[in-house]
């Protein structure tokens, strides 16, 4: 999946749930951690194992807990980056369960219709999968955004941007 989605969708997913844009904002900048391994020219590597990522939040939840303070933002960062791990996993192979199963999965869906005459659909669901190699790559092509996740991301951000702005227009009418 593209940067620009891990980013934007759960901006607005916590936006819609009542969480500050400041915040929100910081968050969502999590959506794009684990794709940081392409830094160490390994794409799509362990930081993708919601084993891995429930691991490295837990702790931080229990110190939350006991502190009394900051469990709802752990919350809120492990569902940041579970939400890239299901963002990949639905798009390419993805090491979801490594450690446990080092395999790379993807699940493959789609719900058809075929219209000539009479409409037919039909529901494609294949779970695919690969091994993880993690090795290094010589070179990576890949889009930080497309035209499509451009668009849904405008469309996405959009009631943000005019929720933020609605106290510099109703401040012109008084
Ligand atoms: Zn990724």
């Amino acid at each position: 999946m593209e940067p620009i989605i891990h980013f934007v969708a759960p901006f607005a997913a916590l936006i819609a749930a009542g969480v500050k844009p400041r915040k929100s904002f910081l968050l969502a900048l999590l959506g794009l951690a684990p794709d940081l391994d392409a830094a160490l020219l390994i794409h799509r590597s362990f930081t993708h194992s919601i084993i891995v990522i429930f691991l490295a939040i837990i702790p931080l939840m229990v110190v939350a807990y006991r502190i009394g303070r900051g469990l709802s933002t752990c919350m809120q960062a492990l569902f940041v980056l579970i939400s890239h791990a299901i963002f990949d996993f639905v798009t390419d192979y993805t090491p979801i369960l490594w450690p446990l199963d080092t395999r790379g999965y993807w699940l493959h869906m789609a719900f058809m219709v075929h219209v000539s005459g009479s409409a037919k659909t039909a529901l494609y669901v294949n779970l695919l999968t690969e091994p993880s190699t993690f090795s290094n790559f010589q070179s990576m092509d890949a889009p930080l955004f497309t035209g499509e996740g451009l668009i849904i991301s405008a469309v996405l951000v959009f009631p943000v941007l005019l929720k933020l702005l609605k106290p510099y227009f109703t401040k012109n009418k008084v």
